[in-house]
């Protein structure tokens, strides 16, 4: 299998205790088959602790939140007790792989990190000029695709690739840079660049669709929900989304920088999703709406505080990753899928 991943996938390390945030609380942990027959095996008070809280529903094991919406093996000290008390080894796939995610598709496997990770989001922002992707094999076979499946992941990461140059490499602005890539995605599509765009319903929506979309979602947490209750109101006032305009120009240069490197991202993670979807239009909208509400996450971090830095940008991407990526309904509303 053709393996293929960020350079700063191998210099990741969880900085464990030091976090900012945690990622064991928000979200349900899933555990996979081969770690709750583990974990229903384990002796003494530890184990019946673990019994106790696994729950299953059709088939899946799952650890439900405790009412503060924590993993209930996250302790004060935001360490984890499975970690403490029956060893690194014996943390579920969930857990493990966290915030590296993996997608194959026939002999091809995409692997990247989250961005709902703080200190990857610190890693991605500060410490990487250019992204550049690493390519290796290994002897795994993946499943047999069709030559048609074959040709369309083909093409598909040639287009990928394609965008993910315009972003790292041209000196365009970075919304003619989403410009070319919308551009290159219609000429795959054999569409007429200029007339295509005014296809697209997702150009035409407005920060109150935006926030509309938003609250369609279950909140993760109560920052969020406060969040998004500013973000609603801000969307709804003319007044201070006029000061858009002076955010944007305060900081030029940084926005161009940090949305063209966010937009690799959200291209080199997605578009290979078109192998399953069937129609690139849902990743572009994916990658529209999601720069938009980044950005627009950032200008609101702006109207607080009087000024962003880099942290905000980790900050607000970290956020928004965190409400929307680890959630395949989420994800979905967010391609208009549903
Ligand atoms: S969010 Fe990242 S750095 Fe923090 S505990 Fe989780 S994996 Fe480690």
């Amino acid at each position: 299998m053709i393996l293929e991943y960020p350079e700063y996938f191998e210099r990741f390390r969880c900085i464990g205790g030091a976090c900012p945030d945690t990622c064991c609380a928000g979200w349900e942990v899933d555990v996979d088959p081969d770690s709750a027959e583990y974990y229903k095996s384990v002796t003494g008070e530890f184990g019946e602790r673990l019994r106790k809280h696994i729950c299953e529903d059709e088939g899946e094991c799952y650890f439900p939140l405790t009412e503060k919406r924590r993993c209930p093996f996250l302790n004060d000290k935001n360490l984890c007790d499975i970690y403490s008390n029956i060893g690194e080894e014996s943390l579920c796939q969930t857990c493990t792989e966290y915030p590296r995610y993996f997608m194959d598709i026939g002999n091809y496997e995409q692997m990247d990190m989250s961005l709902s990770c703080m200190e990857l989001g610190r890693i991605f922002y500060t410490e990487t000029d250019k992204i550049t992707y690493i390519r290796s094999e290994n002897d795994v076979e993946g499943e047999v695709l069709s030559p048609e499946e074959q040709g369309t992941l083909i093409e598909v990461l040639a287009l990928r690739n394609q965008c993910i140059s315009v972003m790292q490499d041209s000196t365009d602005s970075f919304p003619q840079k989403m410009d070319t890539v919308r551009a290159l995605v219609s000429e795959a599509q054999g569409e007429d660049p200029s007339l295509k765009d005014s296809t697209r319903a997702f150009l035409k929506e407005d920060f109150n669709d935006l926030s509309l979309l938003l609250s369609s979602m279950d909140s993760i947490s109560p920052e969020w929900t406060e969040k998004l209750d500013f973000y609603r109101k801000l969307a709804g006032s003319p007044e201070e989304l006029s000061k858009m305009e002076t955010f944007a120009a305060d900081n030029a240069d940084h926005l161009d920088l940090w949305m063209s490197k966010t937009a690799v991202y959200f291209i080199f993670r997605y578009f290979i999703d078109t192998c399953i979807d069937g129609d690139i239009e849902h990743e572009l909208c994916l990658l529209h709406r999601s720069l938009t509400l980044i950005q627009f996450m950032l200008f609101a971090e702006w109207l607080i505080k009087g000024s962003v830095d880099v942290s905000d940008m980790i900050y607000v991407s970290h956020l928004f990753s965190k409400q929307v990526e680890h959630d395949d309904g989420n994800v979905a509303k967010i391609k208009n899928l549903c």
